[in-house]
C-alpha cells in the first residue's frame, strides 16, 4: 500500500477546531501520522501548499441504489469531494425486491425519485432479490468512493406484504412481524439504518401513494424499536400528516434512537419562519432528533411528462405514468383543464409547493429549458400568461404542448434568505435534503459541499471554513456512526480532500445524456477541488479524476 506525506497545506480537520498549517501522512489506507512530520520518515511527499486539506465529504441524503450499477464514479458527487455516500434514503431503494415486482419498482421510483424507466430497466442488474444479496453485489461492483445503505421501508413493505396490500392497507401483526425480521436482516447485513417517508409528494404510479405512507404509527415505531434492538444505526423519518416532529422526537427519546427528519426547507410548509419553528418545537422535545437541511436554494427544473410537483392535483395523479401520448392528450382536453384548475384552486393550501398562493407559484416559475420557445426562456409563467391571456396553468400545459412536452419550468421555492442562512448555520440541524442521484432530469443539488464552499463560506460568510468542514464532514460522520471518517485523525481511515479556498466553487448545471438508454440529467462540475484520496488512494490529482480508480468500500456503522 501506499506511503507519502501531503505537506504545505492547512490542515482543517472536520472537529470545528481551528485551521492549523499541518502536514498528513498517509499508510495502508489510513492517517499515520499529523503535524510536523519529519522528511526522513519514508515515503513518498504530495505539495499541498496553499491549499485546505479536510476529511472528505460525507453525503447522508443520496440515492446511488441503481445508478451505482452504471456510474462506478457515483457523479456528480465524486467530483465535489464526497468521499462517503448514505443510499436508500425517503424509504426508497431497489431491494428487497421479488423478480415479480421488479417493474412495479422502477415505475415507482421514475415517479417519486425521478428516474427514467428506460435507464433502470437497462442499468441494473437484477441478480439478488433480499437486501442482504443486493450489499453483497454492492460490495463487489467497483466504487470510486465508499457508500452505506439504508434500508428502505417501502422496499421491505412490498417484498412483505405483496404489492396489493403494500399499496394499499395497514399491516397486520403477522406482516409487522415479518416486517422486523426482514429489516433486522438487513442491519445484520450491513445497513447504516433504516429510512422511511410520509411524505405527501410521494405518490407512486396512478397516483398512489407509496407503501411507506400507508404504515401506522405501530409499524413506525417498529422500525425504531429494530434499530434499538441492534443497538446502532439511524433512522430516516420524512415529514408527513402521521406524525408531528414532536412525537417523532418523542420516539427518539423512548428508544434511544437516533432519527433524522426530513426536512426542514424554508417555503415547503408555510410562511416564512416555519421551518425554523419545525426545528424548534422537534428538539425542544429532547432525543437525538437531526433534522435535515439544504445549503441549496431548492430550484427544480420541472417538464409536464414527469409534472412532480403537481402529482398533488388529483387531475394530474391521474395520468402520471401514463406516457407522454396519454398526458399530451388529457393536457389538451377541455374538461381535463377545466377539473385541473378546479382542483388546484381547492388544494391550494394544502400542498407544499403552492402553499396557498398560486399566483405567487407563477410568479416564481419560468420557462428554462425549451425546443422552440427560444425568445420565452427564463421569462416568468405569470408574464407569459399576462401577454397570452389565460390562466397561467392552462399557459404551462399550451407550452408544453407545443414542444413536444419537452419544456422545462424552472421553479424557485418560496424560501427567505434569511431562514435559510439561520438553518444551514444552526448545528442543531445537519447537512442533507441533496437528493444526489434523484431528481436527476430537473436538479443537481449534489454540488452542494463545492457550492457551500464558494456561497455560504468565501462570498457569504455565513459560516467558518472550519464549520463549514465540520458540518460536511466530522458531524454526518459521527451521527451516522461512521467512526472510521469524517476527521483527521491518527489511525482514520484516510478520505481526504485538498481544495482551493479562493477558487473552489460548482459550475452552473449543464445538461448530459450519458445514463443508459440514452438517459439525461443535469450535472454540475467542481473547481476548485485539487486532489481526492479515498481509503489512502488517490483518486484525483491536479483537478483531474484519476481513470478507473475505485477504492471505495461499502461501510456501516459496525
Ligand atoms: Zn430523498
Amino acid at each position: 500500500m501506499e506511503h507519502f506525506t501531503l505537506r504545505g497545506g492547512t490542515v482543517v480537520d472536520g472537529t470545528g477546531e481551528p485551521a492549523q498549517r499541518a502536514d498528513v501522512t498517509v499508510a495502508d489506507g489510513r492517517i499515520s501520522a499529523v503535524g510536523d512530520v519529519p522528511r526522513s520518515s519514508g515515503g513518498t511527499d504530495v505539495d499541498v501548499s496553499g491549499l485546505v486539506v479536510s476529511p472528505g465529504f460525507v453525503d447522508i441524503h443520496t440515492h446511488f441504489d441503481a445508478q451505482v450499477f452504471w456510474d462506478p464514479d457515483l457523479t456528480p458527487s465524486s467530483w465535489h469531494g464526497v468521499t462517503t455516500v448514505v443510499q436508500g434514503n425517503c424509504g426508497f431503494g431497489i431491494a428487497p425486491t421479488r423478480p415479480k415486482d421488479r417493474e412495479l419498482v422502477m415505475e415507482t421510483l421514475e415517479l417519486v425519485e425521478g428516474m427514467r424507466v428506460d435507464t433502470l430497466r437497462s442499468g441494473i442488474d437484477w441478480c439478488f432479490e433480499t437486501f442482504p444479496q443486493y450489499l453483497d453485489v454492492v460490495r463487489a461492483l467497483p466504487k470510486r468512493i465508499n457508500l452505506g445503505a439504508f434500508v428502505p421501508h417501502s422496499m421491505v413493505r412490498l417484498y412483505v406484504m405483496g404489492a396489493d396490500a403494500a399499496f394499499s392497507r395497514t399491516a397486520t401483526d403477522a406482516e409487522l412481524a415479518d416486517i422486523r425480521h426482514i429489516t433486522r436482516e438487513a442491519m445484520d447485513a450491513g445497513a447504516v439504518g433504516i429510512s422511511t417517508s410520509q411524505a405527501p409528494s410521494h405518490q407512486g404510479p396512478q397516483g398512489r401513494p407509496v407503501p411507506s405512507r400507508f404504515a401506522d404509527v405501530r409499524e413506525v415505531a417498529a422500525l425504531v424499536e429494530t434499530l434499538a434492538e441492534v443497538g446502532r444505526g439511524i433512522i430516516e423519518i420524512t415529514y408527513g400528516p402521521l406524525m408531528e416532529i414532536e412525537e417523532v422526537a418523542q420516539l427518539s427519546k423512548q428508544h434511544g434512537v437516533p432519527i433524522t427528519w426530513g426536512a426542514v426547507l424554508p417555503g415547503l410548509f408555510g410562511p416564512p419562519g416555519s421551518a425554523m419553528d419545525m426545528l424548534e418545537r422537534g428538539t425542544s422535545v429532547g432525543g437525538q432528533l437531526w433534522p435535515q437541511t439544504s445549503t441549496r436554494f431548492i430550484t427544480t427544473q420541472m417538464s409536464l411528462e414527469n409534472p412532480y410537483q403537481w402529482s398533488r392535483v388529483p387531475a394530474f395523479a391521474e395520468v402520471l405514468g401514463r406516457g407522454a401520448d396519454a398526458m399530451a392528450a388529457a393536457y389538451a382536453d377541455p374538461s381535463w383543464r377545466e377539473r385541473a384548475l378546479a382542483q388546484m384552486e381547492s388544494i391550494a393550501d394544502q400542498t407544499d409547493f403552492l402553499d396557498g398562493d398560486i399566483d405567487g407559484y407563477f410568479r416564481r416559475t419560468s420557462v428554462e429549458e425549451t425546443g422552440c420557445h427560444f425568445d420565452l426562456r427564463g421569462v416568468r409563467l405569470a408574464d407569459v400568461a399576462a401577454a397570452r391571456g389565460g390562466h397561467p396553468l392552462e399557459v404551462m400545459l399550451d407550452l408544453a404542448l407545443e414542444d413536444g412536452l419537452a419544456t422545462r419550468f424552472r421553479n424557485l421555492p418560496r424560501t427567505d434568505k434569511a431562514e435559510i442562512t439561520e438553518l444551514v448555520t444552526d448545528p442543531r440541524t445537519v447537512l442533507g435534503a441533496h437528493d444526489a442521484g434523484a431528481h436527476v432530469d430537473m436538479l443537481c443539488d449534489s454540488c452542494y459541499p463545492s457550492y457551500t464552499l464558494r456561497y455560504w463560506v468565501r462570498e457569504e460568510q455565513a459560516m467558518t471554513l472550519e464549520q463549514a468542514v465540520w458540518r460536511m464532514s466530522g458531524q454526518p460522520a459521527a451521527l451516522w456512526g461512521l467512526a472510521d471518517r469524517g476527521t483527521i485523525e491518527e489511525g482514520k481511515a484516510a478520505d481526504l480532500v485538498a481544495f482551493d479556498p479562493e477558487t473552489v466553487g460548482e459550475t452552473h448545471p449543464e445538461r448530459a445524456w450519458d445514463f443508459p438508454a440514452d438517459g439525461d440529467r443535469l450535472i454540475a462540475r467542481s473547481q476548485g477541488i485539487e486532489h481526492i484520496w479515498v481509503n489512502g488512494t488517490p483518486t484525483r490529482q491536479n483537478g483531474t479524476d484519476l481513470e478507473g480508480a475505485a477504492p471505495g468500500m461499502v461501510i456501516d456503522s459496525r
